[in-house]
């Protein structure tokens, strides 16, 4: 098949979380699986350019891309995404990507991420690339369905057999934006094709019109696609997605193992597997000296890798950690960046427990690797969660993960049982301190017990979450919608 495949992240060009990931990972494995995958992501300044060959393609050049009242011109250039023989495209449009961050929320957010879904599918009708599927993300590229039955629709040798996909990897970030960006959309004439209400109240809300238009919705998990329909999780989407049941399903991301296994990392100072943990114990010395934390025998490590942001739950950690962290019971590795108010929280942790705490706010994909090889435990306490991608990397390095019962979490962290030697990490219900404290609790005792701990660590590496299982489902998916 054919899939044009959009996205405002691809690993490792430009990341900030999950997305980043899997808009890799994704179209690597359909590639390999013998369809003509074209991803499209825009060319942020940011990324690093002497690392990659990017190579501009002629008759992409200076397109003019016109849309409502704004005209861009952009050129589409292209680089080799690693560990595959597919190419990335990128839309090279200094005035809207030459910015300090890849989501710069100024003023004109709605253009910046437009551009990128006019730009694809114009050059894929300068290209004659006659897509089977045109899968987009989140909502910055949610509005391509619309404009695939407005502006595009015209071009039925390019775009008559299209079906669209919009995944959604977090349901909380829409993209609204008040009504008097419409004329800048490029969809004033076909505004009755709009949410109506919304629009007399004042907003164009993108991921609501990808919803609304795209053949098929999926997200990231099973438990996640059914939390969504509910008013709890909804992120007052829910009602529309209710409406749109048969149309949405949840389909687990995948692990690149590629980039993400113990037994292959180029990042972490030792590699090991769930028959050589020699390796792994390596690991964490090296990690807390790195960290400049001193080494406590018998005590665990916790780690922690993510955005700060108040949907990882982490304003639960100074009631829940405290008394254990006063007793010595651990140490902490944090490495995240985000909401002032959580670097304020551990920064505070770290000057109360130096011997105990360390945090670092840097953006740092090496780091993050040595923290999932190095740490004992990998901690999630999460109010919701989409798939999670950190937790599935944890289980693969025998980094024992302790996490909410929620989304993709639910659907990935078995909770121990030592009576029958099954289950793969921590498991905890309820959103309060209380709960992360029995969860700690419960992984410190397990972890005094050596045989429990190295069976639970064990299990866990031998799962396997590979994204062979996930490209199944997705291609199944686009053959369906055919
Ligand atoms: P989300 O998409 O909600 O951020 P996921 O668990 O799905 O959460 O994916 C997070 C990804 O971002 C993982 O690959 C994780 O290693 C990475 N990541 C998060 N914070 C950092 C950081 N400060 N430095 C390096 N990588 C990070």
């Amino acid at each position: 098949m054919n899939v044009l495949f959009l996205s405002s992240e691809v690993a490792p060009f430009a990341k900030t979380g999950g997305l980043g990931d899997v808009a890799a990972a994704l179209p690597r494995a359909l590639h390999r699986r013998g369809h003509d995958v074209r991803v499209f992501m825009p060319f942020y300044s940011r990324i690093e350019q002497n690392k990659y060959r990017f190579r501009s393609i002629d008759s992409l050049r200076g397109m003019r891309v016109i849309f409502g009242t704004r005209s861009f011109e952009v050129s589409i250039f292209a680089a080799q995404l690693p560990h595959s023989m597919m190419e990335v495209f990128f839309v090279h449009c200094p005035q809207l990507y030459s910015r300090h961050a890849i989501y710069a929320h100024d003023g004109d957010e709605h253009l910046r991420f437009l551009v990128l879904c006019y730009a694809a599918l114009e050059a894929a009708q300068r290209m004659r690339f006659a897509p089977d599927v045109v899968h987009c993300n989140d909502w910055q590229t949610a509005m391509v369905p619309l404009l695939l039955k407005t502006r595009f629709a015209w071009d039925g040798a390019i775009f008559g057999r299209a079906r669209s996909v919009l995944t959604i990897h977090n349901l909380n970030y829409q993209g609204a934006f008040p009504t008097r960006v419409l004329p800048e959309t490029g969809l004033l004439r076909d505004s009755h094709l709009l949410h109506q209400d919304q629009l007399k109240e004042g907003r164009i809300n993108f991921l609501l019109h990808g919803i609304l238009y795209a053949n098929a919705v999926t997200t990231v998990s099973p438990t996640y696609a059914k939390e969504i329909r509910t008013p709890e999780f909804g992120a007052n989407m829910d009602g529309f997605l209710r409406a749109r049941e048969s149309s949405v399903f949840g389909i687990l991301n995948g692990v690149d193992y590629d980039e993400w296994s113990p037994q292959a990392d180029k990042h972490i100072p030792q590699r090991y597997g769930p028959d050589w943990l020699e390796g792994k114990e390596l690991c964490k010395g090296e990690l807390l000296s790195r960290a400049r934390l001193p080494s406590l025998p018998g005590v665990p490590l916790l780690g922690i890798v993510s955005r700060l942001a108040s949907q990882k739950g982490f304003e639960l950690l100074p009631d829940a950690l405290g008394l254990a962290l006063r007793e010595g019971k651990f140490q902490l590795v944090v490495q995240g960046s985000g909401e002032k108010r959580f670097e304020r929280m551990f920064h505070d942790l770290r000057r109360r427990f130096p011997r105990q705490v360390r945090f670092q706010t840097q953006f740092d994909n090496a780091l993050a690797h040595w923290i999932q090889a190095g740490s004992d435990f990998f901690l999630m306490p999460s109010k919701y969660e989409p798939c999670g991608l950190t937790q599935l990397y944890a289980l693969k390095y025998g980094t024992v993960p302790i996490v909410r019962k929620t989304g993709g979490l639910a659907d990935t962290v078995q909770l121990w049982s030592p009576r029958t030697g099954t289950g793969t990490g921590i498991v905890f219900d309820d959103f309060n301190a209380q709960a992360v404290h029995w969860a700690l609790e419960a992984a410190f005792n397990i972890y005094r017990d050596r045989p429990e701990y190295r069976q639970l660590q064990r299990n866990g590496m031998l799962q396997d979450f590979s994204w062979d299982r996930s490209v199944k489902s997705y291609e199944a998916l686009y053959a369906r919608l055919r």
